[in-house]
């Protein structure tokens, strides 16, 4: 039976090994100062300072246009300083998510006097944006969102509460999901509509969450009236649902969805010195399936540069992803019991330490395992 998935093969060519050398050049000395614990942070780690010398460098919004302070330069070229920021452990949160999805869905749904204020500030690493999707009783099935926006003059009025909002304690900006424009009666996947929302908005509360780690990074949300102007609704009221989904292939595919643990695999081989038969075939494979994961990846980068929304794909490379990275801490684990004479180094202790408290969370950020393998499996034609 050929397979229902297309994973055509897409090859980094060298001519892009010059820019890999330029950004593993500024992170180095980054690098040096930065601890254990907060390389193991890496894309979910907040630095505004770092974000603000990586848009300095012409890293953030690096494939837009020039008008909105982009580069125009290419996803492949985005890809390369993306895994090797995210293999160096940098701290990216403070600019992810607006590199990421709010500059393209701005790009693809703002008005253009929202564009011409918010891509300079984003690409510049000044600005940080949070995602306002999930509700207390909607996580997976998101078209059941509760939370309103009502047309009142000038604007919309919203009231409701967001969950798990990751950074909402330190962002200025959140793009909301809300019900609004549909009757009642409507199918639950219309009559939803996204929001710009300013995070100083009066009636607007943000609540800590505190982790498994001990850390806040999640947020409870609360609006209670919070005024919203007519030019803040992104794209056409009702028509959320497609916009939200068609940022996933880009969300589900990328180095992010397989190198959160990345950092581990080369302090072990350094603390490893001259590894037994064991460590050489269990890192061999490490590395093996690393490298198919890659491969997928980039070529549903290549299918995205082409146009295609490779959706089953990208689902397929989020969960085989997730269940890589959540692997990584018990193998260096493993190995370093394994090898008597090793005493691993406080750097490598410490990100071992956050790692395995935080890979759980893996398979359910983004959407999780059961949701995943939900699409694949209709990929397949088995649903
Ligand atoms: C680290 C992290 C960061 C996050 N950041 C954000 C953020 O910034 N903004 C935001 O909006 N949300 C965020 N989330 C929330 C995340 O999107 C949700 O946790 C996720 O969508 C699951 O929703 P839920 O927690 O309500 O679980 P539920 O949807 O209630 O699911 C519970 C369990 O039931 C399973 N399940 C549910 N439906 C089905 C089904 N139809 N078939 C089979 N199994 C099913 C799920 O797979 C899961 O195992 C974050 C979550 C994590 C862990």
């Amino acid at each position: 039976m050929s397979s229902p998935f297309n994973f055509d093969r897409v090859v980094l060519s060298d001519a892009y090994d010059p820019l890999r050398q330029e950004v593993r050049e500024f992170v180095s000395p980054f690098r040096d100062t930065w601890s254990g614990w907060k390389i193991a942070h890496t894309w979910g780690g907040i630095d505004k300072e770092f974000s603000k010398a990586v848009g300095a460098k012409g890293w953030i919004g690096m494939t837009w246009p020039k008008t909105y302070g982009g580069a125009e330069r290419s996803q492949f070229e985005r890809y390369v300083v993306v895994e090797e920021l995210i293999a160096a452990g940098a701290p990216l949160a403070a600019h992810w998510v607006g590199d990421r999805q709010t500059g393209p869905l701005l790009m693809r749904y703002g008005s253009e006097d929202l564009r011409q204020s918010l891509l300079p500030r984003i690409v510049s690493g000044e600005l940080t944006f949070c995602i306002g999707l999930s509700e207390p009783n909607s996580g997976s099935d998101l078209a059941s969102v509760r939370s309103k926006a009502e047309k009142v003059e000038g604007g919309y009025r919203l009231n409701g509460q967001k969950i798990w909002t990751s950074g909402a304690h330190v962002s200025d900006f959140m793009i909301g999901l809300f019900r609004s424009g549909a009757d009642k009666d409507a199918p639950k996947h219309a009559g939803l509509s996204q929001f710009l929302i300013d995070m100083r908005s009066s009636g607007l509360s943000v609540r800590p969450i505190t982790d498994l780690t001990g850390e806040h990074h999640f947020n409870e949300v609360h609006f209670d009236n919070v005024f919203v102007p007519d030019n803040h609704l992104i794209g056409e009221e009702g028509n959320a649902w497609k916009q939200v989904v068609s940022e996933l292939a880009f969300e589900r595919s990328q180095p992010d969805r397989f190198l959160s643990c990345f950092v581990l695999l080369p302090m072990l081989i350094d603390e490893l010195g001259t590894p037994d038969r064991l460590a050489k075939r269990r890192v061999g494979e490490s590395v093996a399936d690393l490298i198919v994961l890659r491969e997928m990846s980039l070529s549903i980068l290549g299918q995205l540069e082409a146009g295609k929304v490779p959706a089953q794909e990208a689902a397929l490379v989020k969960d085989l992803g997730n269940t890589y990275e959540q692997k990584q801490p018990a193998l260096v684990r493993e190995l370093i019991d394994a090898a008597h004479d090793i005493r691993p180094s406080h750097t490598l202790s410490d990100a071992l330490g956050y790692l395995t408290q935080s890979v759980p969370s893996y398979s359910l950020r983004g959407g999780t395992r059961e949701i995943l393998r939900g699409i694949i499996a209709k990929g397949l034609g088995l649903k």
